[in-house]
């Protein structure tokens, strides 16, 4: 029997601006991760650090 999997769709949020501005999924079987992503936010022109939102 194949192991389910527990996948989420997070939001990845920027830190400066509070602008989603990605969609992704994570494994939340051992707990959601600590995930701090330098991503390139659209409203502000630059990277910036984006943190994982959960709905
Ligand atoms: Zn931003």
């Amino acid at each position: 029997m194949a192991k389910k999997s527990k996948r989420e769709y997070v939001w990845l949020e920027c830190s400066e601006c509070s602008g989603r501005n990605y969609r992704t999924s994570i494994s939340v079987a051992e707990g959601v991760p600590k995930l701090e992503l330098k991503k390139f936010c659209r409203s502000e022109r630059k990277h910036t650090v984006h943190k994982i939102r959960r709905k």
